[in-house]
């Protein structure tokens, strides 16, 4: 699973700090900018995630390359519909002459089950190359498997980012799109740590746990311990 950051609002945190105060202002957003101060963000951007006073994050956005994760991961990923763009790679186009797959870790771990696994793989690709010759690739691809590795450009507004890591951040996610979750998570808070810095599952960002009896049990450890 490969995932970057290939693009986003410059300096965001001004940006959403210069939004957020021009509603408290008689000054103009301009102005704001102008005079803003190294380090007031750092105050500012915590007080509004705790107020919830949301809409100024949308001014920001943040695009990830996405590489070697499964249609399974794609399918769960583009469910999240409000403040998101999705590009992906077709297969009606692009034929799968050779494609990759992701191999659960489950599966790797296991010798048996990777074996029954690898080998049904490469049935499908064969059958796959066979059926190209007979009909379009949008019709073969109706063979193709979960499994099938797919790259991915997404575009999301810190706002639905926060949404985002919130469900998908929590150890009640699936394994793999947990993992990339994690990684986008930790490529936002390189270059907007104020913003992020309480992003992550509802225990880690508010102390509490939606999941009920399905909880994990970290909201209460980290209640213990605080
Ligand atoms: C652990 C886990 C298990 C899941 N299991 C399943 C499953 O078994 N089956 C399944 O189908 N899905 C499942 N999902 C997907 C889930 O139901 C959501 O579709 C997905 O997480 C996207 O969340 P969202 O709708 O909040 O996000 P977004 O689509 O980005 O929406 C953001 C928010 O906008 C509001 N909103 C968006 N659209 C509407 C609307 N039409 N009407 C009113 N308000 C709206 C809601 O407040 C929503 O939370 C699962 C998700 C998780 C995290």
């Amino acid at each position: 699973l490969k995932v970057s950051l290939i693009k986003y609002t410059s300096e965001p945190e001004k940006l959403i700090a210069a939004a957020a105060r021009l509603c408290y202002s008689p000054m103009g957003a301009e102005k704001i900018l102008e005079d803003f101060k190294e380090g007031e963000a750092e105050d500012f951007l915590g007080k509004l995630v705790e107020l919830g006073h949301l809409s100024p994050v949308e001014h920001v956005s943040f695009t990830f390359a996405i590489e070697g994760v499964s249609r399974v991961l794609s399918h769960q990923l583009v469910r999240h519909r409000i403040g998101v763009s999705y590009s992906q790679k077709s297969q009606r186009y692009v034929k799968e002459s050779q494609f990759e797959y992701i191999i659960p870790p489950t599966i790797a771990d296991n010798p048996k089950a990777k074996e029954v696994f690898e080998g049904k793989m490469a049935q499908i690709q064969e059958a796959y190359n066979e059926l190209v010759k007979y009909v379009p690739a949008e019709d073969a691809r109706y063979l193709l498997p979960n499994a099938t590795e797919t790259k991915l450009v997404v575009t999301y507004n810190a706002r639905s980012l926060y949404h985002f890591f919130q469900l998908r951040c929590c150890r009640r996610a699936q394994w793999e799109i947990r993992r990339l979750a994690d990684l986008m998570l930790e490529e936002v808070q390189k270059v907007a740590p104020n913003l992020f810095k309480k992003a992550g599952p509802t225990c880690v960002s508010q102390g509490i746990c939606f999941e009920g009896k399905m909880s994990c049990g970290r909201a209460a450890q980290i209640k213990s311990r605080s």
